[in-house]
């Protein structure tokens, strides 16, 4: 499986020396890495020289910078959406907290259909492959040939 890195230059340059906090998501830049950690968040949040930017997901967002669409379309959806979209957020938090960069940009939520955008390749297929474990339907994911995009198809 191919882990996407950040775009070390982008952020960089908006860097001075020592720790940065990403005003939107609140994760935390040290040592080269973004990174979650409330309490560090929490003793950190008011230090005047603190650095205050977007985290390389967050600009993606900002830029509406889309890597993948997930497309849930299933009569399940009416009866079991409230618990899906639980799974939905689970899994993203727990996948946003291995690397800031997976984003959910937009969710949209009608009575049969879902749509998920996100920032990496990545989420897309992974949200796809958990909620097709969980709900045992139809998956399937288009990855164009040279194109920085992933299309996932789930149906039931
Ligand atoms: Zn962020």
């Amino acid at each position: 499986m191919v882990r996407e890195n950040f775009p070390k230059r982008e952020y960089r340059k908006n860097i001075q020396e020592g720790m940065a906090i990403c005003k939107r998501c609140q994760a935390i830049y040290s040592n080269k890495y973004w990174f979650y950690d409330e309490k560090l968040y929490k003793e950190n949040i008011n230090k005047p020289d603190l650095s205050r930017i977007l985290c390389p997901g967050c600009q993606k967002v900002e830029n509406k910078q889309i890597d993948g669409i997930v497309i849930l379309k299933s009569e399940v959806l009416k009866e079991l959406k409230a618990e899906i979209l639980n799974l939905i957020k689970h899994t993203y938090e727990k996948e946003k907290n291995k690397n800031p960069l997976s984003q959910i940009a937009e969710l949209k939520v009608e009575n049969n259909h879902i749509e998920i955008y996100t920032t990496t390749q990545f989420l897309a297929k992974h949200l796809g492959q958990v909620i097709n474990k969980a709900y045992q339907g139809k998956l399937e994911i288009q990855k164009l040939p040279r194109e920085n995009f992933i299309r996932v198809n789930w149906t039931k």
